[in-house]
């Protein structure tokens, strides 16, 4: 598909600032993301502002640089056309704008907010009736046409969040122009299981005896049908002499014979 990509104001003009930020700035960083993006899935893409520094063909007034966006996109004979924009006055969230709901450019409009609300919020597809506006990148231009207003710039939280997630905020606008989803929201790293640390078992409780006398040492152990006791309380209750040969390491049991 072919693709303009409309990177709202520029050049002369800042379009809305707030918390620092300049909606030129935020359109033009978000769009190359989104070119970047829909070129790489095989699109054609076409920038109204290509240069960050300097509005469309160097137009020096707002309304001829209006015009050269909206004249560009019609001779550009692309499938949809896609201006982006930060908005001001007061609120939060996500919002698209078509020329009527409903149209064809909605469905792209529902999927670039789908995509981009987790993050920013969702504050819907409206229309220039809805609106009272008349912006003429969507009312001049010939194919399905829609403006996104990401977020607020005078809105600190969303200002924030707009500044932080340039990436992702172009990935989730380019996957709702594919008319794909997107997980805007970054999964959490899954924290790897505890490594369990074998918790010592008691020795279990193990009885000795010698001719019915009971052997008391705390060194008896069993396991896998062997059991160890010590040699020298086994061999002396049974009447033998234990000799450790340390040289050798023998142990020596001897029983006097009468
Ligand atoms: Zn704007």
């Amino acid at each position: 598909m072919r693709f303009v990509i409309d990177a709202g104001h520029g050049g002369f003009d800042p379009g809305a600032c707030g918390n620092g930020l300049r909606e030129a700035d935020l359109t033009y960083d978000i769009s190359a993301v989104v070119s970047r993006e829909l070129i790489k899935h095989g699109h054609t893409v076409i920038l109204t502002r290509p240069n960050k520094g300097t509005a469309p063909n160097n137009a020096v007034t707002k309304n001829a640089e209006l015009s050269v966006r909206y004249t560009l996109a019609n001779k550009s004979n692309a499938d949809v056309f896609c201006s982006v924009h930060i908005n001001a006055g007061g609120g939060t969230g996500t919002e698209a704008i078509v020329y009527k709901v409903g149209n064809k450019a909605t469905t792209y409009a529902r999927k670039v907010v789908d995509n981009l609300a987790p993050l920013m919020g969702n504050r819907g597809v409206k229309d220039l009736e809805q609106l009272r506006r008349n912006l003429a990148v969507i009312t001049k231009t010939k194919m399905p046409a829609l403006l996104v207003e990401v977020g607020f710039i005078d809105n600190a939280t969303d200002a924030t969040k707009m500044k932080a997630n340039i990436e992702r905020i172009g990935c989730a606008i380019a996957a709702g122009l594919m008319l794909e989803s997107y997980d805007i929201i970054p999964k959490p790293m899954p924290t790897p299981a505890p490594k369990s640390t074998p918790t010592p078992q008691p020795n279990p409780v193990t009885t000795l005896t010698i001719n019915g006398k009971p052997i008391t040492t705390d060194i008896i152990l069993t396991g896998s049908g062997i059991s160890y006791a010590p040699v020298r309380i086994l061999a002396e209750t049974l009447g033998y002499t234990v000799e450790w040969d340390n040289a050798t390491r023998t142990i020596k049991l001897t029983k006097e014979t009468i």
